[in-house]
């Protein structure tokens, strides 16, 4: 029995070691999966894919959470997944006339923005008890009222770590120049295949660095990426677990700003 243990402990630290310890992935490149807005087809496809695959994603939710939705975030959260913040409102510069008004960025202030990104940290906290929260700006937006909010938001240390917009060609590969309010990343938007998402994998092994996905709906809602083009892309990461480590948001940036120092 206590052999049987022992052999439990050390196959459970095996499997800890491979997935939270940055030291032995130096070598590796780093991918980081992060979904946008609090979507279902996030709960129903995506994250049971990741599940399967036995990987983890960042997910950048907004306050549309509901008595339904938020023990699944939670659990979620407990399966390894990073919950990070998207802010309470989502605002958004209207330009078509569409839209709720008071979620218009045009209307809002540095103040308003700030006070918002926090009152969502604390939302987070009260969902899975971090001290700190990761964040991604909505519609990949830098100012609102037209005044550039990033300074603000570094000053005011709420958040340490952001996450941009940006194409395929969104691979960094150099960590001094990055700026941790400013990570880009691949809005994956359009008719995208699992070969499409692929290869910006194998760009990123090509070049060395870190590659960040942008996905909003899964196999359903909006921006969507279909379950089969997610689902190739995760056999693919999966199967190259060895030179490919895949992580959230907050760790992949925590081991990068580790290395500059
Ligand atoms: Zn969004």
């Amino acid at each position: 029995m206590k052999k049987l243990i022992l052999l439990l402990f050390l196959a459970n630290f095996s499997v800890y070691a491979q997935q939270k310890s940055p030291a032995s992935v130096h070598k590796k490149v780093i991918i980081v999966l992060t979904y946008d807005d609090a979507l279902m087809s996030q709960l129903n496809i995506a994250i049971p894919q990741l599940d399967s695959a036995h990987l983890n994603g960042t997910f950048f939710l907004t306050g549309n959470i509901t008595d339904e939705t938020l023990p699944k975030w939670r659990n979620a959260f407990k399966h390894g997944n990073e919950l990070a913040n998207h802010t309470l409102y989502h605002p958004c510069l209207i330009i078509d006339g569409k839209g709720n008004p008071a979620n218009n960025s045009a209307n809002y202030t540095v103040y308003t923005i700030l006070r918002e990104v926090g009152m969502m940290n604390n939302f987070l906290h009260a969902i899975d008890n971090e001290k700190t929260h990761t964040y991604a700006y909505p519609c990949t937006e830098s100012k609102v009222g037209g005044v550039n909010y990033i300074d603000s938001l570094r000053k005011s240390g709420i958040v340490k770590y952001a996450r941009m917009g940006g194409d395929q060609n969104a691979v960094i590969t150099d960590y001094n120049k990055l700026d941790p309010l400013l990570v880009p990343s691949w809005a994956v938007v359009g008719k995208i295949t699992g070969d499409d998402l692929i290869a910006f994998v194998k760009k990123v092994q090509k070049d060395g660095g870190m590659g960040v996905f942008m996905f909003h709906g899964v196999g359903g809602d909006y921006l969507t990426t279909s379950a089969q083009a997610h689902r190739e892309l995760l056999n693919y990461l999966d199967k190259h677990r060895d030179e490919v480590w895949v992580t959230t948001f907050k760790q992949a940036m925590d081991y990068l700003t580790g290395v500059k120092q």
